[in-house]
Protein backbone atom coordinates (compact mmCIF):
# COMPACT_ATOMS: atom_id res chain seq x y z
CA UNK A 1 0.00 0.00 0.00
CA UNK A 2 1.41 3.22 -1.26
CA UNK A 3 1.76 6.39 1.40
CA UNK A 4 -1.28 8.98 0.68
CA UNK A 5 0.69 12.78 1.28
CA UNK A 6 -3.40 14.19 -0.02
CA UNK A 7 -6.08 11.77 0.67
CA UNK A 8 -4.70 10.51 4.10
CA UNK A 9 -7.67 12.26 5.51
CA UNK A 10 -10.47 12.35 2.64
CA UNK A 11 -12.94 10.71 4.27
CA UNK A 12 -12.78 11.85 7.82
CA UNK A 13 -16.30 13.25 8.64
CA UNK A 14 -16.34 17.28 8.61
CA UNK A 15 -12.74 17.18 7.01
CA UNK A 16 -14.12 20.33 4.52
CA UNK A 17 -14.30 22.58 7.55
CA UNK A 18 -11.86 24.36 9.27
CA UNK A 19 -12.23 23.01 12.25
CA UNK A 20 -11.22 19.18 11.61
CA UNK A 21 -9.18 20.24 8.96
CA UNK A 22 -6.80 22.11 11.84
CA UNK A 23 -7.23 19.16 14.52
CA UNK A 24 -5.80 16.78 11.39
CA UNK A 25 -2.85 18.85 11.09
CA UNK A 26 -3.55 21.08 8.55
CA UNK A 27 -2.45 24.63 7.88
CA UNK A 28 0.87 23.54 9.52
CA UNK A 29 2.91 24.41 6.59
CA UNK A 30 1.66 27.82 6.69
CA UNK A 31 2.80 28.47 9.71
CA UNK A 32 5.96 26.68 9.10
CA UNK A 33 6.62 28.60 6.15
CA UNK A 34 5.02 31.77 7.73
CA UNK A 35 7.55 31.80 10.71
CA UNK A 36 10.41 30.11 9.94
CA UNK A 37 10.98 29.91 6.27
CA UNK A 38 11.85 33.09 3.66
CA UNK A 39 10.25 32.88 0.56
CA UNK A 40 13.37 31.72 -1.30
CA UNK A 41 13.25 28.42 1.23
CA UNK A 42 9.75 27.27 0.27
CA UNK A 43 10.92 27.60 -3.34
CA UNK A 44 13.93 25.56 -2.74
CA UNK A 45 11.96 23.25 -0.81
CA UNK A 46 9.84 22.71 -3.52
CA UNK A 47 13.07 22.37 -6.39
CA UNK A 48 14.55 19.96 -4.36
CA UNK A 49 10.84 17.84 -4.13
CA UNK A 50 11.03 17.42 -7.68
CA UNK A 51 7.55 18.01 -7.83
CA UNK A 52 6.10 17.76 -11.44
CA UNK A 53 3.37 19.45 -12.41
CA UNK A 54 0.28 17.48 -12.18
CA UNK A 55 -1.76 19.26 -14.65
CA UNK A 56 -0.68 17.41 -17.71
CA UNK A 57 2.65 18.99 -19.21
CA UNK A 58 4.50 17.53 -15.80
CA UNK A 59 7.32 20.82 -16.38
CA UNK A 60 9.63 21.34 -12.66
CA UNK A 61 7.59 23.26 -10.08
CA UNK A 62 10.26 24.19 -8.56
CA UNK A 63 11.78 25.42 -11.38
CA UNK A 64 8.50 26.93 -12.98
CA UNK A 65 8.33 29.29 -9.65
CA UNK A 66 11.87 30.02 -10.43
CA UNK A 67 11.46 31.61 -13.68
CA UNK A 68 8.73 34.38 -12.05
CA UNK A 69 10.19 37.97 -12.91
CA UNK A 70 10.55 40.22 -9.94
CA UNK A 71 10.48 43.37 -10.33
CA UNK A 72 10.30 45.86 -7.40
CA UNK A 73 7.16 47.71 -6.26
CA UNK A 74 5.32 45.31 -9.05
CA UNK A 75 2.35 42.99 -8.45
CA UNK A 76 2.54 39.36 -8.61
CA UNK A 77 -0.14 36.46 -8.85
CA UNK A 78 -0.42 32.85 -8.38
CA UNK A 79 -3.33 31.56 -10.34
CA UNK A 80 -4.44 28.19 -9.91
CA UNK A 81 -6.37 26.32 -12.70
CA UNK A 82 -8.99 24.44 -11.77
CA UNK A 83 -10.59 24.37 -14.92
CA UNK A 84 -10.77 20.78 -15.25
CA UNK A 85 -11.96 19.73 -18.90
CA UNK A 86 -9.53 17.29 -20.11
CA UNK A 87 -12.11 14.38 -21.07
CA UNK A 88 -11.04 11.49 -18.40
CA UNK A 89 -10.01 13.62 -15.96
CA UNK A 90 -12.13 13.87 -12.98
CA UNK A 91 -9.50 14.30 -9.52
CA UNK A 92 -9.26 17.94 -8.87
CA UNK A 93 -12.84 18.35 -8.55
CA UNK A 94 -12.99 15.33 -6.19
CA UNK A 95 -9.86 16.93 -4.34
CA UNK A 96 -11.57 20.49 -3.70
CA UNK A 97 -15.06 19.30 -3.31
CA UNK A 98 -13.74 16.92 -0.08
CA UNK A 99 -10.35 18.43 0.63
CA UNK A 100 -10.93 22.37 0.08
CA UNK A 101 -8.95 23.26 2.65
CA UNK A 102 -5.56 21.62 1.04
CA UNK A 103 -5.91 23.98 -1.94
CA UNK A 104 -6.47 26.91 -0.26
CA UNK A 105 -3.40 26.15 2.11
CA UNK A 106 -1.46 25.37 -0.92
CA UNK A 107 -2.37 28.45 -1.89
CA UNK A 108 -1.29 30.08 0.59
CA UNK A 109 2.11 28.70 1.29
CA UNK A 110 2.68 29.25 -2.42
CA UNK A 111 1.38 32.64 -2.68
CA UNK A 112 4.15 33.44 -0.18
CA UNK A 113 6.64 31.77 -1.65
CA UNK A 114 6.51 33.75 -4.60
CA UNK A 115 5.68 37.47 -3.19
CA UNK A 116 2.01 37.38 -4.43
CA UNK A 117 -0.38 39.60 -2.44
CA UNK A 118 -3.19 38.39 -4.41
CA UNK A 119 -4.00 35.22 -5.58
CA UNK A 120 -7.04 33.17 -7.87
CA UNK A 121 -8.55 30.01 -8.56
CA UNK A 122 -10.23 29.79 -12.07
CA UNK A 123 -12.77 26.93 -11.38
CA UNK A 124 -14.90 25.66 -14.26
CA UNK A 125 -17.77 27.12 -14.85
CA UNK A 126 -19.79 23.92 -14.54
CA UNK A 127 -18.62 22.84 -11.29
CA UNK A 128 -20.64 25.56 -9.21
CA UNK A 129 -21.26 23.20 -6.19
CA UNK A 130 -17.76 23.14 -5.78
CA UNK A 131 -17.20 27.07 -5.91
CA UNK A 132 -19.79 27.15 -3.23
CA UNK A 133 -17.58 24.72 -0.65
CA UNK A 134 -14.17 27.10 -1.56
CA UNK A 135 -16.06 30.03 -0.78
CA UNK A 136 -17.25 28.91 1.86
CA UNK A 137 -13.97 27.28 3.02
CA UNK A 138 -12.26 30.54 2.32
CA UNK A 139 -14.29 32.54 4.58
CA UNK A 140 -13.42 29.90 7.32
CA UNK A 141 -9.60 31.05 6.69
CA UNK A 142 -10.15 34.59 6.65
CA UNK A 143 -12.15 34.39 10.14
CA UNK A 144 -9.24 31.86 11.48
CA UNK A 145 -6.38 34.64 10.86
CA UNK A 146 -4.81 32.49 7.60
CA UNK A 147 -5.88 35.00 4.38
CA UNK A 148 -6.51 38.68 5.15
CA UNK A 149 -4.10 41.32 6.36
CA UNK A 150 -0.89 40.62 8.61
CA UNK A 151 -1.51 36.53 8.51
CA UNK A 152 -0.60 34.84 11.84
CA UNK A 153 1.35 38.00 12.85
CA UNK A 154 3.97 37.73 10.09
CA UNK A 155 3.83 41.01 8.20
CA UNK A 156 2.22 38.82 5.15
CA UNK A 157 -0.88 39.36 3.74
CA UNK A 158 -3.05 37.81 1.36
CA UNK A 159 -6.28 38.06 -0.29
CA UNK A 160 -7.43 34.70 -2.00
CA UNK A 161 -10.63 34.75 -4.76
CA UNK A 162 -12.41 32.42 -6.38
CA UNK A 163 -13.31 33.11 -10.42
CA UNK A 164 -15.61 31.05 -12.78
CA UNK A 165 -15.20 29.89 -15.98
CA UNK A 166 -17.88 29.73 -18.44
CA UNK A 167 -17.35 26.13 -20.12
CA UNK A 168 -14.82 26.40 -22.30
CA UNK A 169 -12.09 23.55 -22.49
CA UNK A 170 -9.60 25.88 -23.90
CA UNK A 171 -9.53 28.16 -20.50
CA UNK A 172 -7.66 25.18 -19.05
CA UNK A 173 -4.80 26.68 -21.23
CA UNK A 174 -3.36 28.74 -18.99
CA UNK A 175 -2.93 31.83 -21.23
CA UNK A 176 -6.55 31.38 -22.31
CA UNK A 177 -7.34 31.09 -18.59
CA UNK A 178 -5.33 34.82 -17.40
CA UNK A 179 -7.64 36.43 -20.73
CA UNK A 180 -10.88 34.50 -19.08
CA UNK A 181 -9.64 36.10 -15.52
CA UNK A 182 -9.18 39.71 -17.20
CA UNK A 183 -12.76 39.31 -18.56
CA UNK A 184 -12.31 38.99 -21.81
CA UNK A 185 -12.79 36.26 -24.67
CA UNK A 186 -10.49 33.13 -23.30
CA UNK A 187 -8.45 32.99 -26.69
CA UNK A 188 -4.75 31.55 -25.58
CA UNK A 189 -1.85 34.07 -26.13
CA UNK A 190 0.77 34.02 -28.60
CA UNK A 191 3.96 33.35 -26.77
CA UNK A 192 6.73 34.81 -25.58
CA UNK A 193 6.25 37.02 -23.41
CA UNK A 194 5.35 34.00 -21.52
CA UNK A 195 3.41 34.48 -18.00
CA UNK A 196 6.28 34.31 -15.88
CA UNK A 197 7.14 37.66 -17.08
CA UNK A 198 3.76 39.11 -18.32
CA UNK A 199 0.87 37.15 -16.93
CA UNK A 200 -2.34 38.29 -15.41
CA UNK A 201 -2.90 41.95 -16.11
CA UNK A 202 0.74 41.39 -17.67
CA UNK A 203 2.20 40.70 -14.87
CA UNK A 204 4.62 38.55 -13.38
CA UNK A 205 2.49 35.52 -12.71
CA UNK A 206 2.87 31.52 -12.01
CA UNK A 207 -0.31 29.18 -12.96
CA UNK A 208 -0.67 26.38 -11.40
CA UNK A 209 -2.67 23.44 -11.60
CA UNK A 210 -4.98 21.45 -8.14
CA UNK A 211 -2.91 18.87 -7.34
CA UNK A 212 0.11 20.42 -7.78
CA UNK A 213 0.01 23.71 -6.06
CA UNK A 214 -1.90 20.95 -2.96
CA UNK A 215 1.38 18.87 -3.10
CA UNK A 216 3.11 22.16 -1.72
CA UNK A 217 1.63 21.09 1.54
CA UNK A 218 3.43 17.75 2.40
CA UNK A 219 6.42 19.17 0.67
CA UNK A 220 6.84 22.15 3.28
CA UNK A 221 5.40 19.53 6.07
CA UNK A 222 7.93 16.88 5.39
CA UNK A 223 10.97 18.98 2.90
CA UNK A 224 11.62 18.15 -0.31
CA UNK A 225 13.95 15.74 0.23
CA UNK A 226 11.52 13.72 2.01
CA UNK A 227 8.82 13.85 -0.59
CA UNK A 228 11.38 13.11 -3.05
CA UNK A 229 12.02 10.11 -1.34
CA UNK A 230 8.62 8.68 -3.15
CA UNK A 231 8.66 7.77 -6.70
CA UNK A 232 10.99 6.56 -9.18
CA UNK A 233 13.64 8.55 -10.85
CA UNK A 234 12.37 12.19 -12.06
CA UNK A 235 8.91 11.14 -11.30
CA UNK A 236 8.88 11.71 -7.83
CA UNK A 237 5.85 12.03 -5.16
CA UNK A 238 2.45 10.69 -5.22
CA UNK A 239 0.02 11.41 -8.11
CA UNK A 240 -4.28 11.46 -8.38
CA UNK A 241 -5.34 8.95 -11.24
CA UNK A 242 -8.70 9.18 -12.07
CA UNK A 243 -9.93 5.80 -13.47
CA UNK A 244 -12.82 4.93 -16.08
CA UNK A 245 -14.14 2.88 -18.62
CA UNK A 246 -14.45 -0.67 -18.51
CA UNK A 247 -12.57 -1.36 -15.38
CA UNK A 248 -13.96 -3.20 -11.91
CA UNK A 249 -13.23 -0.41 -9.67
CA UNK A 250 -13.44 3.17 -11.55
CA UNK A 251 -12.21 6.12 -9.24
CA UNK A 252 -9.59 8.33 -7.82
CA UNK A 253 -6.37 6.66 -6.66
CA UNK A 254 -3.74 8.38 -4.73
CA UNK A 255 -0.55 5.99 -6.35
CA UNK A 256 3.28 6.73 -5.72
CA UNK A 257 4.40 6.98 -9.37
CA UNK A 258 6.25 3.87 -9.98
CA UNK A 259 3.89 1.42 -10.00
CA UNK A 260 3.52 -0.98 -12.85
CA UNK A 261 0.37 -0.53 -15.00
CA UNK A 262 -0.28 -3.84 -14.73
CA UNK A 263 -0.73 -3.47 -10.81
CA UNK A 264 -2.66 -0.39 -11.77
CA UNK A 265 -5.01 -2.17 -13.66
CA UNK A 266 -5.42 -5.43 -12.34
CA UNK A 267 -4.51 -5.81 -8.59
CA UNK A 268 -7.64 -5.37 -5.83
CA UNK A 269 -6.02 -2.77 -4.56
CA UNK A 270 -6.16 -0.09 -7.67
CA UNK A 271 -9.00 -1.35 -10.52
CA UNK A 272 -9.48 -4.99 -9.90
CA UNK A 273 -9.05 -6.05 -13.79
CA UNK A 274 -11.46 -5.70 -16.79
CA UNK A 275 -15.07 -5.90 -16.10
CA UNK A 276 -17.24 -8.80 -17.40
CA UNK A 277 -14.38 -11.09 -17.21
CA UNK A 278 -13.33 -9.78 -20.79
CA UNK A 279 -9.81 -8.62 -21.93
CA UNK A 280 -8.14 -5.01 -22.54
CA UNK A 281 -7.92 -3.94 -25.74
CA UNK A 282 -6.88 -0.24 -25.41
CA UNK A 283 -5.68 2.51 -22.97
CA UNK A 284 -5.42 6.60 -22.80
CA UNK A 285 -3.25 6.68 -20.16
CA UNK A 286 -3.54 10.39 -19.27
CA UNK A 287 -6.23 12.34 -20.60
CA UNK A 288 -8.07 12.20 -23.92
CA UNK A 289 -5.45 14.16 -25.77
CA UNK A 290 -2.66 11.89 -25.20
CA UNK A 291 -2.01 8.71 -27.56
CA UNK A 292 -3.59 5.79 -27.64
CA UNK A 293 -1.63 2.33 -26.61
CA UNK A 294 -2.98 -1.33 -27.49
CA UNK A 295 -3.01 -3.48 -24.29
CA UNK A 296 0.51 -5.03 -25.61
CA UNK A 297 2.35 -1.61 -25.59
CA UNK A 298 0.70 0.13 -22.26
CA UNK A 299 1.54 -3.04 -19.99
CA UNK A 300 5.23 -3.60 -21.62
CA UNK A 301 7.20 -1.44 -23.38
CA UNK A 302 8.87 -1.86 -27.20
CA UNK A 303 11.80 -3.66 -25.13
CA UNK A 304 9.95 -5.65 -23.22
CA UNK A 305 10.41 -4.19 -19.64
CA UNK A 306 7.06 -3.45 -17.31
CA UNK A 307 5.48 -0.14 -17.86
CA UNK A 308 5.51 1.96 -15.00
CA UNK A 309 2.78 4.80 -14.56
CA UNK A 310 5.92 7.10 -14.77
CA UNK A 311 6.65 10.55 -16.87
CA UNK A 312 9.48 8.33 -18.25
CA UNK A 313 8.28 5.20 -18.50
CA UNK A 314 4.65 6.06 -20.31
CA UNK A 315 6.61 8.14 -22.74
CA UNK A 316 9.41 5.52 -23.27
CA UNK A 317 9.61 4.95 -27.26
CA UNK A 318 8.17 8.48 -28.14
CA UNK A 319 4.84 8.64 -29.83
CA UNK A 320 5.74 5.40 -31.76
CA UNK A 321 5.44 3.32 -29.06
CA UNK A 322 4.71 5.40 -26.35
CA UNK A 323 2.46 7.82 -24.90
CA UNK A 324 2.30 10.31 -21.84
CA UNK A 325 1.09 10.80 -17.92
CA UNK A 326 -0.58 13.53 -18.66
CA UNK A 327 -3.38 14.75 -16.45
CA UNK A 328 -3.63 10.98 -14.81
CA UNK A 329 -6.98 10.45 -16.64
CA UNK A 330 -6.56 6.59 -17.30
CA UNK A 331 -9.54 5.31 -19.64
CA UNK A 332 -9.03 1.61 -20.37
CA UNK A 333 -11.20 -0.02 -23.23
CA UNK A 334 -12.24 -3.44 -23.44
CA UNK A 335 -11.99 -6.10 -26.28
CA UNK A 336 -15.52 -4.67 -27.65
CA UNK A 337 -14.42 -1.22 -27.95
CA UNK A 338 -14.37 0.57 -31.22
CA UNK A 339 -11.14 2.41 -31.51
CA UNK A 340 -12.83 3.90 -34.97
CA UNK A 341 -15.72 5.37 -33.08
CA UNK A 342 -13.90 6.34 -30.12
CA UNK A 343 -11.48 8.22 -31.79
CA UNK A 344 -14.12 10.02 -34.01
CA UNK A 345 -15.80 10.86 -30.58
CA UNK A 346 -12.56 12.40 -29.44
CA UNK A 347 -12.27 14.21 -32.49
CA UNK A 348 -15.92 15.78 -32.37
CA UNK A 349 -14.81 17.02 -29.15
CA UNK A 350 -11.74 19.28 -30.35
CA UNK A 351 -13.20 20.23 -32.92
CA UNK A 352 -16.05 21.80 -30.97
CA UNK A 353 -13.52 23.18 -28.52
CA UNK A 354 -10.92 25.06 -30.73
CA UNK A 355 -11.08 28.68 -30.27
CA UNK A 356 -10.96 29.04 -33.70
CA UNK A 357 -7.62 31.43 -33.95
CA UNK A 358 -5.54 29.73 -36.17
CA UNK A 359 -5.99 28.03 -39.11
CA UNK A 360 -4.36 24.23 -38.68
CA UNK A 361 -6.05 23.59 -35.81
CA UNK A 362 -9.69 25.19 -37.10
CA UNK A 363 -10.04 23.89 -40.12
CA UNK A 364 -7.52 20.84 -39.41
CA UNK A 365 -9.93 19.70 -36.49
CA UNK A 366 -13.18 19.31 -38.26
CA UNK A 367 -11.02 18.30 -41.23
CA UNK A 368 -10.31 14.89 -39.03
CA UNK A 369 -13.95 14.79 -37.48
CA UNK A 370 -15.54 15.00 -41.11
CA UNK A 371 -13.30 12.10 -42.10
CA UNK A 372 -13.70 9.79 -38.86
CA UNK A 373 -17.42 10.37 -39.07
CA UNK A 374 -16.80 8.90 -43.02
CA UNK A 375 -14.77 5.90 -41.65
CA UNK A 376 -17.43 5.50 -38.72
CA UNK A 377 -20.43 5.55 -40.90
CA UNK A 378 -19.29 2.80 -43.56
CA UNK A 379 -18.26 5.49 -46.29
CA UNK A 380 -14.81 5.83 -45.91
CA UNK A 381 -12.05 4.95 -48.24
CA UNK A 382 -8.09 3.68 -47.71
CA UNK A 383 -7.55 7.30 -48.76
CA UNK A 384 -9.31 8.70 -45.76
CA UNK A 385 -7.03 6.76 -43.54
CA UNK A 386 -3.71 8.27 -45.37
CA UNK A 387 -5.63 11.79 -45.07
CA UNK A 388 -6.02 11.42 -41.08
CA UNK A 389 -2.71 10.78 -40.95
CA UNK A 390 -1.37 13.53 -42.74
CA UNK A 391 -4.29 16.42 -41.89
CA UNK A 392 -2.70 15.25 -38.06
CA UNK A 393 0.75 15.91 -39.38
CA UNK A 394 -0.11 19.37 -40.67
CA UNK A 395 -1.83 20.75 -37.25
CA UNK A 396 1.11 19.15 -35.28
CA UNK A 397 3.61 21.80 -34.43
CA UNK A 398 2.17 24.54 -36.27
CA UNK A 399 -0.98 26.25 -33.72
CA UNK A 400 -0.84 29.15 -31.35
CA UNK A 401 -1.41 26.42 -28.15
CA UNK A 402 -1.19 23.06 -27.51
CA UNK A 403 -4.62 21.95 -28.93
CA UNK A 404 -3.79 21.44 -31.97
CA UNK A 405 -1.48 18.76 -30.90
CA UNK A 406 -4.19 17.36 -28.50
CA UNK A 407 -6.50 16.86 -31.52
CA UNK A 408 -4.03 15.51 -33.63
CA UNK A 409 -1.91 13.07 -31.40
CA UNK A 410 -5.26 10.56 -30.81
CA UNK A 411 -5.86 10.25 -34.43
CA UNK A 412 -2.36 9.84 -35.51
CA UNK A 413 -1.90 6.51 -32.65
CA UNK A 414 -4.93 5.43 -33.46
CA UNK A 415 -4.31 4.96 -36.94
CA UNK A 416 -0.28 3.96 -36.15
CA UNK A 417 -2.02 0.84 -33.74
CA UNK A 418 -5.14 0.06 -34.61
CA UNK A 419 -4.79 0.62 -39.10
CA UNK A 420 -6.30 -2.65 -39.55
CA UNK A 421 -9.35 -1.78 -37.62
CA UNK A 422 -9.95 1.39 -39.67
CA UNK A 423 -9.47 -0.58 -42.82
CA UNK A 424 -11.76 -3.22 -41.68
CA UNK A 425 -14.14 -0.46 -41.35
CA UNK A 426 -13.58 0.25 -45.29
CA UNK A 427 -14.09 -3.51 -46.23
CA UNK A 428 -16.61 -3.99 -44.13
CA UNK A 429 -19.04 -1.31 -43.86
CA UNK A 430 -22.04 -2.75 -43.36
CA UNK A 431 -20.48 -5.16 -40.26
CA UNK A 432 -18.75 -2.50 -39.10
CA UNK A 433 -21.35 0.22 -38.87
CA UNK A 434 -23.73 -2.92 -36.92
CA UNK A 435 -24.94 -1.53 -33.65
CA UNK A 436 -22.03 -2.26 -30.91
CA UNK A 437 -20.17 -3.44 -33.82
CA UNK A 438 -16.16 -3.50 -33.07
CA UNK A 439 -12.79 -5.04 -34.88
CA UNK A 440 -11.86 -8.09 -33.23
CA UNK A 441 -8.68 -8.61 -34.70
CA UNK A 442 -4.91 -7.74 -32.96
CA UNK A 443 -3.74 -4.93 -32.99
CA UNK A 444 -0.70 -3.41 -35.17
CA UNK A 445 2.28 -3.31 -33.01
CA UNK A 446 4.26 -0.22 -34.96
FE1 LIG B 1 -7.23 28.16 -30.71
FE2 LIG B 1 -6.70 25.72 -31.66
FE3 LIG B 1 -5.07 27.71 -32.18
FE4 LIG B 1 -5.22 26.77 -29.67
S1 LIG B 1 -4.47 25.67 -31.45
S2 LIG B 1 -5.16 28.91 -30.31
S3 LIG B 1 -7.43 26.25 -29.61
S4 LIG B 1 -7.22 27.54 -32.85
Amino acid sequence: MGRKLLTEHIDVEGINTFEVYRKHGGYRSVEKALKTMTPDEVVEEVKKSGLRGRGGAGFPTGMKWSFLAKPEGVPRYLVCNADESEPGTFKDRHLMSRLPHLLIEGMITGSYALGARTSYIYIRGELLYVLRILEKAIAEAYAAGFLGENILGSGYSLDLHVHPGAGAYICGEETALLESLEGKRGNPRNKPPFPAVQGLYARPTVVNNVETIAAVVPIINEGGDEYAKLGVGKSTGTKLISACGHLNKPGIYEIELGVPVEEFIYSDEYCGGIWKGRDLKAVVAGGSSVPILPKELILKTAAGENRLMTYESLSDGGFVTGTMLGSGGFIAMDETTCIVKNTWNFSRFYHHESCGQCSPCREGTGWLEKVLHRLEHGHGSMHDIDLLVSVAKQIEGNTICPLGEAAAWPVAAAVRHFRHEFEWHVTNPKEATAPGAAYRGTAVLA
